[in-house]
């Protein structure tokens, strides 16, 4: 569905983003991991390259527009196109709104809504000259409804959803589609060490904090597997979702249906 495919994802070196560029580069896309953390990404980069994957690993700071620029750049540079973009790159802080301070909701704003739209602004005019891109924003349920203490993230998130439509709406007649996945909780490192210190706060196992906390709110009482976010990005980044655009689509084992 992705062979030969030149994929770029922002914040890759870990959790989600790391995962899916594995996904694509194991069903033979040519995949750029970028990241903050340069190290990381770099080593996790060489390890795939040892075990035949085709992929770089490059710095990309999403706050700053000309790395974001120089990324795109390089990624063309290496790989000769850009048909997928996935905005990936993404944290969170946890305050009541009282005391979130501005300086970080402007900050994880910019990481999760403005460098979507820088680089969605940058690829664009590549997918134009090909006739052919995929835009992916990673967004969430936190996307589509509030949760309380997550001011920064939810309106971020929010915001990527509106962004994603208008740009689906630009990218139209040119071949290019753009999408938000929107996952439930997924088992990740960061879910799972959540899960750690509330058990160790409660004084009991992980198990029975997913038991107590995460599963009454998730109908199909189970955390969502990483790969069946990736099957999900596959399928926008193919050829075969060619009618699929400006959508957010829910991946959350029935979460938002009730
Ligand atoms: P993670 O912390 O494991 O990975 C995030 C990555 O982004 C890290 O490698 C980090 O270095 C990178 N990053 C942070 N700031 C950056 C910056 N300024 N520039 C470039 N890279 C930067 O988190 P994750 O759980 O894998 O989350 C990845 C994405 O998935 C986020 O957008 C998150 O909102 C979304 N998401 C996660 C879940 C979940 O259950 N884990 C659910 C829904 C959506």
């Amino acid at each position: 569905m992705v062979e030969n495919k030149v994929v770029f994802i922002t914040g890759a070196a870990s959790g989600i983003g790391y995962e899916i560029g594995v996904e694509f580069a194991k069903n033979g896309a040519k995949v750029v991991f970028s990241d903050i953390d340069e190290a990381k990404v770099k080593d996790v980069t060489e390890t795939l390259k040892q075990d035949g994957y085709e992929c770089i690993g490059i710095k990309c700071d999403v706050t700053k527009e000309e790395e974001i620029q120089q990324a795109i750049d390089l990624t063309v540079e290496k790989y000769g196109r850009l048909d997928v973009l996935f905005n990936n790159a993404g944290l969170q802080h946890v305050a009541s709104i009282e005391d979130f301070p501005t300086e970080k909701f402007e900050f994880i704003t910019k990481v999760m809504l403005v460098a979507p739209f820088i680089a969605t602004k940058h690829a664009f005019p590549i997918m134009k000259k090909q006739g052919f891109g995929r835009i992916i924003n990673m967004a969430s349920i936190n996307g589509l409804i509030g949760f309380a203490g997550k001011a920064a993230y939810n309106s971020s998130k929010h915001g990527v959803i509106g962004l994603t439509k208008v740009a689906a709406l630009e990218g139209a007649e040119h071949g290019i589609t753009v999408n938000a996945v929107c996952p439930g909780y997924v088992d990740t490192p960061l879910v799972r060490n959540q899960m750690e210190d509330l058990a160790a706060n409660r004084n009991v196992s992980v198990e029975k904090v997913l038991e107590d906390v995460i599963y009454p709110l998730v109908p199909q009482k189970r955390l969502l597997k990483v790969q069946e976010v990736a099957d999900y990005s596959m399928f926008l980044a193919s050829d075969k979702s060619k009618g699929v655009t400006g959508q957010a689509v829910v991946i959350d084992g029935g979460y938002t249906a009730q």
